[in-house]
């Protein structure tokens, strides 16, 4: 979709279309085309509308980009999603719907195989991001379905910081019925629908999608195109990431966490974790929450737990890449307690396996990761995974921590001396 207007970055480039804004020197379209080519995806549709002509004839056939471009200029404006209706016969089956003015590089062919895997009319891949409450975020339920659509603006005080990225595969027999030649929003007249049917699903990724719309966001893009940032964050790339405990660690410790509004930030932490998603590194959260397992709250309440101190940290434009929590606990005999929860599992640290599922989901390289937290259980989780480092917050080392583990007083001043520029 290269038919945009630029407004609010105006002040960078006002006599060019949008997707033809130049970054470190190349137009932001041909970035993407070249993220699909190099991935082996070379059919590509552009719709455009304002300034088509330039667009046109910056990406000429393809040949020059490696791939086979096909035109749709619209007369007059379609919205989001109008277009697809005049296109459809030439469409695939399944096919990659993107936005031709944000810069992004991921592994395109791991959302595929989710979209099949899951079988969706629609996959939506989305993200968590440092501006959540200006965002649209869906809710996503179990096995990754998506369950509501959550407006921009429409504040809630605990959210899952997962943000629409603007990057779908679209089943096209299954979104025929929406469209008929007239304008069409992709969100409110196809989407919306679908996630009501239950029908889309949620690709989660951390990886590098961002739209230029501020100077001040462009200029963010900029940087991270120069620094490598944009392609080493696709996930066909080996990954790095600081493993996060949460209670003591982000949060105040108060005991066992019942209820959304016991979640308060310890002084600095958004700032910390600000200063890990401005690295090359996710930032990861592994908790043991027996709660479940004891009865003390339900899966549901746990992740309105987790959404308020998401929420938090949003609120500071800082973000969580994911949440991996061990519902379960070995001792079983105790009142109102969930005995199919009530087990030896392999993901209750110090055991490792809520870090091998994180690194399962995102390929991450645990030998070159690390893992913080305020109780030898966490240490012990870290070696035990293979992390290249554990780190303890606290006043000292407890007995028993493995060897090399370093100290800090708190995860400000851990990142402040290993992330600090
Ligand atoms: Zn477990």
């Amino acid at each position: 979709m290269a038919g945009g207007k630029g407004t609010r970055i105006a002040s960078v480039a006002s006599d060019i279309p949008k997707p033809l804004i130049p970054v470190e020197g190349v137009p932001v379209l041909h970035r993407v085309i070249d993220c699909a080519v190099r991935q082996g995806f070379t059919d590509i549709t552009l719709v455009t509308g304002h300034l088509g002509a330039m667009i046109e004839e910056s990406c000429g056939d393809g040949s020059r980009l490696g791939c086979r471009i096909k035109y749709f200029r619209e007369t007059e404006p379609l919205g989001t999603a109008g277009a697809l209706y005049h296109l459809y016969d030439s469409l695939s089956d399944d096919f990659y719907l993107l936005n031709a003015d944000a810069v992004m590089d991921i592994d395109l062919s791991r959302m595929r195989d989710f979209h099949f895997a899951h079988g969706g009319a629609a996959t939506v891949l989305v993200h968590p991001n440092s501006h959540p409450f200006d965002s649209s975020l869906l809710a996503v339920g179990k096995d990754f379905l998506a369950e509501k659509w959550y407006k921009k603006g429409e504040l809630r005080s605990s959210y899952r910081n997962r943000v629409n990225a603007g990057v779908h595969i679209l089943r096209k027999a299954e979104i025929k019925r929406f469209l008929d030649g007239s304008k069409r929003d992709l969100d409110r007249d196809i989407l919306t629908p679908l996630v009501n049917e239950r029908r889309v699903y949620a690709y989660e990724s951390p990886e590098y999608i961002k739209d230029m719309g501020t100077p001040g966001r462009y200029a963010e893009v900029c940087a991270d195109v120069r620094s490598g940032k944009v392609s080493a964050r696709n996930l066909s790339s080996k990954q790095r990431a600081v493993f996060l405990d949460r209670d003591g660690t982000l949060n105040v410790y108060k005991g066992f966490v019942t209820s959304p509004d016991m979640i308060e930030l310890i002084p600095g932490v958004a700032e910390a974790v600000k200063m890990i998603n401005r690295s090359d590194m996710l930032a990861i959260m592994i908790s043991n929450q027996p709660v479940v397992a004891r009865g003390d709250c339900t899966f549901e309440q746990l992740d309105e737990i987790n959404g308020r101190l998401e929420a938090l940290l949003g609120d500071e434009g800082a973000y969580l890449d994911d949440i991996f929590c061990c519902p379960h606990h070995p001792d079983k005999g105790f009142d109102g307690e969930r005995p199919e929860l009530k087990f030896d599992c392999g993901c209750r640290k110090p055991k490792p396996g809520l870090i091998l599922q994180a690194a399962e989901k995102y390929n991450i390289d645990i030998s070159r990761s690390v893992m913080v937290g305020d109780r030898l259980n966490d240490l012990l989780c870290g070696k035990n995974a293979g992390c290249r480092k554990t780190v303890f917050l606290g006043n000292e080392l407890p007995d028993g921590a493995p060897e090399g583990a370093e100290r800090y007083d708190s995860l400000l001043s851990f990142t402040q001396n290993n992330f600090g520029n």
